[in-house]
């Protein structure tokens, strides 16, 4: 099985760039935001991918160039063994079904005039499959039921429902669709801390049920930890490093991944009073103008001249495990 997932990877991103203008309007603009910058990875057939950085660092440019929300300016989504990057938006009909997303606020993402019951069936019957009234309503429930929402809740309305089970709600929309692939965009950093687990949970058990594929960004990389089964962090429109998710946090190798890490709070008192902090300085760069060589130098306590004159590759350091750092450095503890 393991073999049979790295063969056939479900997704594969190549050097995907996505730069946007920074004005609209008569003539070509000069400045580019560059939002996503060679970015290239794989997702396995039931895998979770995390994908975790610093606002403004890329992840959701990423997530939405896979499902083409955004036409990519440079690079290929390969999608089931199929280029979508060059399809028109009718060939894109059938993988759209496929890919969903889910969003961080799903109450900006829901028509608050519907009811719980029209969010979903409309969702249901946007597929080419037609539906008698009676099959339809049998399908919400399954829907409600899979998501962990009482049936009773379906005559509700999105500003009725908690958080946590508006999210309930967004995943049921989702999956309504039968999606192999969702994107899933930073979907707990709005709730509480007791209900992101709750969701997590619900996340991890929807995979085992329903075999899905997940993409999972978070700023946050004490939330991917337990759902992820690799992760890439990224910086500034880059993948910096890349790996399985426990290697991750026992061998991080990029000094930003070192930092990130060392935000994250540990459950064991002492470690955490004796651990070292690392504090990044200065501001993420603006991605309109992003420095020379490494994107990371003007931040990073490692720097050295060739740090600010040659942009650092992603290379594949130790089996799995890829650094886009010159000195490659281990972490400091390990
Ligand atoms: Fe720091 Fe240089 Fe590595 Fe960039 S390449 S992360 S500046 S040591």
């Amino acid at each position: 099985m393991e073999n049979q997932k790295k063969e056939t990877p479900l997704l594969v991103v190549d050097g995907l760039k996505m730069h946007f203008p920074t004005h609209k309007g008569l003539g070509k603009s000069k400045t580019f935001v560059k939002a996503v910058n060679n970015v290239s990875f794989e997702v396995n057939v039931g895998e979770t991918f995390g994908l975790v950085g610093e606002s403004g660092c890329g992840k959701t440019t990423v997530g939405r160039c896979v499902l083409r929300v955004y036409e990519p300016t440079e690079g290929s989504v390969v999608y089931n063994g199929e280029n979508i990057s060059n399809l028109k938006e009718k060939e894109l009909y059938k993988y759209r079904r496929e890919m969903q997303m889910i969003f961080q606020d799903p109450y900006s993402s829901l028509d608050p005039r519907q009811s719980v019951s029209s969010i979903i069936k409309e969702a249901i019957v946007s597929g080419p499959d037609k539906w008698s009234s009676e099959a339809l309503e049998t399908r919400v429930d399954e829907l409600l039921e899979l998501v962990e929402l009482d049936i009773s809740m379906k005559n509700r309305y999105p500003h009725e429902m908690s958080g946590g089970q508006r999210q309930r709600l967004g995943i049921a929309r989702a999956l309504a669709c039968n999606p192999k692939l969702i994107v899933c965009d930073e979907p707990v950093s709005a709730l509480d801390v007791s209900i992101q687990a709750q969701i997590i949970n619900l996340f991890m058990r929807l995979q085992k049920q329903l075999g899905l594929t997940y993409i999972f960004i978070a700023h946050d990389l004490a939330v991917v930890r337990h759902i992820s089964d690799r992760i890439a962090v990224m910086y500034l429109g880059r993948i910096v490093e890349i790996t399985d998710a426990a290697e991750l946090y026992i061998n991080p190798m990029h000094p930003y991944t070192q930092a990130l890490l060392s935000a994250v709070p540990l459950t064991d008192y002492y470690e955490e009073q004796r651990r070292e902090r690392i504090t990044l300085q200065g501001e993420v760069p603006s991605p309109i103008n992003t420095p020379p060589g490494c994107p990371f130098h003007p931040r990073c306590i490692y720097a050295v001249d060739k740090c600010r004159i040659e942009t650092p590759e992603l290379i594949e350091v130790e089996q799995g495990h890829s650094v886009a750092c010159h000195l490659r450095m281990k972490c400091k503890e390990g």
